[in-house]
């Protein structure tokens, strides 16, 4: 995510509901994972494997009608277990094809109770259909475009807005998305395009995540979209799209080739199967790195797209265990774009913008009082953006260029498609290094006060 301009983000302070009393149950799945910020996201019990979700959306009355099926396989004995969904109507459950009675509790829960209890170990499958008029939750999901059309954006939650599923970090699954709109409407969606066909006055458009993808990086996007194909030489296809008022950025997405090939010698080849873009007309304060084809908002200019690019391997690819990890997200995609982006492709002295930072904010205690490392519920999309760069710059210098960009490109690799954590980076970059980083990396993450000056000005930043 890249906050537009240099607005914090207005986040609301997050009610923090109790995780509550251990389930006691051991055949009833934990309504939440536990997670420190978001205690009763995802759900225990399963693990999904793949989602299939077909929409079908009128945009002149907002009503979608929806039907998700989700493949799973049981880590427990399960006589009831919950999805994550806060989208319309429920109006049915299934499990394995056998109708399951269902409830709509929390902010989110669907607890389903399965006719049969599901044993541990075997595949199930949930399939839930349901239907009514969206309503905006924007910037946390469903939102209108100002033609009328409407798109699907937020971090850390906006999927359980229009389909039903297991919504943490840590339970990646492939997805596949078939959407029905009036034929004059145009559809995006993540991964790759296996369908656009007109039957009568409907248009259908089916997707394919083939990568396993986690809830807030998938979206959709209904529009009157005029689209951008590009090719990059190895054959990937580049599927972008633009809304009416948005089709200046043109200019911008046409670099995209150019972008990835950047991004590739410092993080290793693109993680996805197809690559692209969704720039929106509506006045969203951010745009978010939805998988292989990021949302953008109108304000974005080349820095975003290098950010959420990078993102696609620092979020997307790697994605956090908990929420308190944020920094492995936002620091990295902030560095590449603030920081590595200026210095190789534009000849800028990175060093000196480093310095005049530093020396700008110095004794400003607001620069520096929120901690890198577990920022706090509400806080995570703060000192990432303007501190996280400073962090990479200052650990590149204590490291040098060889250990700094081998380390990284190979902590991405050891955890593609899978999940990292901010304890995980710091031991796998002390364990390239003979120099003990407990201070420096306790100073730059945990401390809420300027670094000493040997961690401020390591290596050949040294004065
Ligand atoms: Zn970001």
């Amino acid at each position: 995510m890249r906050l537009s301009g240099l607005v914090c983000a207005a986040v609301a302070a997050l009610l923090l509901t109790a995780a509550g009393p251990a389930n006691a149950d051991p055949f009833v799945g934990a309504p939440g994972l536990g997670d420190p910020y978001y205690p009763l996201d995802g759900n225990g019990g399963y693990d999904v494997r793949h989602y299939d979700v077909s929409i079908d959306y009128d945009p002149p009355s907002r009503h979608l009608t929806g039907s998700a099926r989700i493949d799973a396989v049981a880590t427990q004995p399960l006589r009831v277990f919950n999805l994550d969904f806060a989208g319309p109507e429920v109006g049915m459950v299934s499990v394995n094809n056998q109708p399951a009675s269902f409830d709509r509790n929390g902010e989110h829960e669907l607890t389903v109770t399965p006719l049969l209890p599901i044993l541990p170990g075997l595949p199930f499958t949930v399939t839930v259909d349901y239907a009514g008029e969206m309503v905006s939750s924007e910037g946390e999901g469903w939102t209108f475009a100002p033609s009328g059309g409407a798109f699907v954006a937020g971090e850390p939650h906006s999927a359980t807005t229009w389909y039903p599923l297991n919504d943490t970090p840590l339970d990646k699954a492939t997805f596949a998305l078939h959407t029905t709109v009036p034929a004059e409407w145009e559809v995006m969606s993540n991964g790759l395009r296996t369908q656009d066909s007109v039957h009568a006055d409907k248009r259908t458009v089916s997707w394919e995540s083939r990568a396993p993808v986690i809830g807030y990086l998938t979206t959709v996007a209904i529009d009157h979209f005029v689209f951008l194909e590009q090719q990059r030489a190895n054959g990937t296809p580049l599927l972008s799209a633009f809304a009416p008022d948005a089709q200046h950025n043109v200019e911008i997405e046409e670099r995209l080739p150019e972008i990835l090939d950047f991004t590739e010698q410092l993080y290793g080849p693109y993680p996805f199967e197809a690559v692209g873009g969704i720039y929106v007309d509506a006045a969203i304060p951010f745009s978010l790195e939805t998988q292989t084809r990021p949302i953008y908002s109108p304000r974005a200019g080349l820095p975003t797209v290098v950010h959420e690019i990078a993102h696609q391997w620092w979020g997307d690819a790697v994605s956090v265990r908990q929420w308190s990890d944020i920094c492995l997200n936002e620091c990295f995609a902030s560095y590449t774009a603030d920081y590595l982006w200026p210095e190789r492709m534009e000849g800028e002295d990175v060093d000196a913008q480093y310095r005049q930072t530093i020396e700008k904010w110095y004794d400003e205690q607001r620069f520096w009082d929120i901690p890198l490392e577990n920022p706090g519920a509400g806080f995570e999309f703060t000192s990432v953006y303007y501190r996280g760069p400073l962090f990479l710059h200052a650990l590149r210098k204590q490291l040098g260029d060889d250990v700094f960009f081998g380390a990284i490109k190979e902590f991405l690799h050891r955890h593609a498609y899978g999940n990292a954590s901010m304890p995980e980076f710091r031991a796998f970059v002390q364990s390239k290094t003979r120099t003990d980083l407990t201070g420096f990396f306790d100073a730059w993450l945990n401390q809420t006060t300027p670094p000493a000056d040997e961690y401020l000005y390591p290596g050949d930043l040294r004065l």
